[in-house]
């Protein structure tokens, strides 16, 4: 049995800044996005302004009708992200897989020689090392599991400072019976609706449903939902230095404006995926991971990466974003989108393919290059990009 640590930073960016500035301990405060000036929504929310009724991602009108006391502090992403090096420091000691989630989240898979007290003796240490190391106000909430999925449940059942273990499939199982749909990781906004139309509105409906049925509605996802009602994920660990971050090609774009709109998304991803599809044609080389992740207007993240056949056509890559991106987004607004890819090797030019549809799709990526090369980015683009 493996044995996985969720540890999330709570409430984050508020915490750091209160521990920066005990003044604000205690207190009420929200931090808004420092680094643009029309940021109307509210980034984190500190732990006394979430008793309060504030939420992460609330325009900030809404936020100070709650709280008419909230105080608001612009956040600065280097703190933060000099705070997470320390925090990936801590964790560095337990285990050589470790995955950085997010900013404020990382997975934790213990060496096989430890047992699950070995676990819940770890995260006191590690609450008491980010304590002592990071800053007496900062806390954290650790899930203990099986596995990646229910290690992440079990840190968001308690907040702030919590240690909750999921055993095994059967306490999986009692605890998803009272958990939300998308209270899972990998439950996004789109899939949520997609099963709310078959009359799936919790777990316990979503078990009762075969495997095959689940798979003539969402294709290979339809497996991972299936497992997922039963409290089973097979994803392994990623070690970040194995993550591959140089050897991808990617691109991030922060919006003017925070978005929600599907539509407009859309098109920003097909945008993104075409500029990296070509910088990898111009490199000669294909990729077979693709990374899509994206941020809220409160800094919050999420996002995740899955593999496709080889590839170095813009419109394959953009399938897997938009794939991932429908698992992830909550219909929150967001801020950022990055889309990368990985695991790159050289075009083979001997793997040629004779399917009439394939062929097509070549001469149409070379005439594009062409012009493009001689005219500049997206002087000729695909009708979709309109
Ligand atoms: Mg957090």
């Amino acid at each position: 049995m493996r044995i996985i640590l969720h540890i999330d930073l709570n409430s984050y960016f508020a915490t750091i800044e209160q521990q920066a500035n005990p003044r604000l301990r205690g207190k009420p405060i929200g931090v808004t996005g420092g680094d643009r000036l029309d940021r109307t929504v509210l980034g984190t929310a500190s732990i006394e302004a979430k008793k309060l009724g504030v939420k992460t991602g609330m325009p900030i009108w809404e936020a100070k009708r709650l709280c008419p006391n909230l105080i608001l502090v612009r956040g600065d992403s280097d703190k933060y992200l000099s705070t997470t090096k320390q925090f990936i420091n801590i964790l560095k000691d337990y285990s050589p897989d470790l995955e950085i989630f997010s900013i404020d989240e990382s997975f934790l898979e213990l060496p096989t020689h430890n047992n699950l007290q070995d676990a819940t003796r770890f995260a006191v240490e590690i609450k008491q090392k980010i304590r002592s190391r990071i800053g007496e106000w900062v806390t954290c909430s650790i899930g203990i599991s099986y596995n990646k999925l229910m290690a992440k449940l079990a840190s968001d059942l308690q907040k702030p400072d919590g240690l909750v273990a999921i055993y095994d499939e059967e306490s999986a199982c009692w605890i998803l019976d009272r958990c939300k749909l998308d209270d899972l990781c990998g439950i996004g906004y789109g899939i949520k609706k997609r099963l709310f139309d078959l009359g799936v509105a919790d777990f316990k409906r979503l078990r009762l449903m075969s495997k095959e049925s689940l798979l003539a509605h969402f294709k290979s996802y339809g497996e991972t939902l299936y497992n997922m009602a039963r409290g089973i994920d097979h994803t392994p660990v990623l070690p970040f230095y194995e993550k591959d971050e140089v050897k991808s090609i990617g691109h991030q774009y922060t919006l003017n404006n925070n978005t929600g709109n599907l539509e407009k998304i859309r098109q920003l991803l097909l945008k993104l995926t075409e500029l990296i599809a070509r910088r990898s044609r111009a490199k000669k080389l294909v990729g077979k991971t693709v990374s899509c992740w994206f941020r809220y207007a409160d800094f919050s993240g999420a996002g995740m990466q899955i593999t496709i056949p080889y590839t170095h056509n813009g419109l394959e890559v953009f399938n897997g974003a938009w794939t991932i991106f429908n698992k992830t987004w909550t219909g929150r607004q967001i801020r950022l989108v990055a889309v990368s890819l990985s695991n790159l090797k050289p075009q083979n030019p001997h793997n040629l393919t004779f399917l009439e549809e394939d062929l097509r799709q070549e001469r149409i990526i070379k005439t594009l290059d062409l012009v493009n090369d001689k005219y500049g980015e997206f002087t000729l683009k695909r009708g979709y990009l309109l």
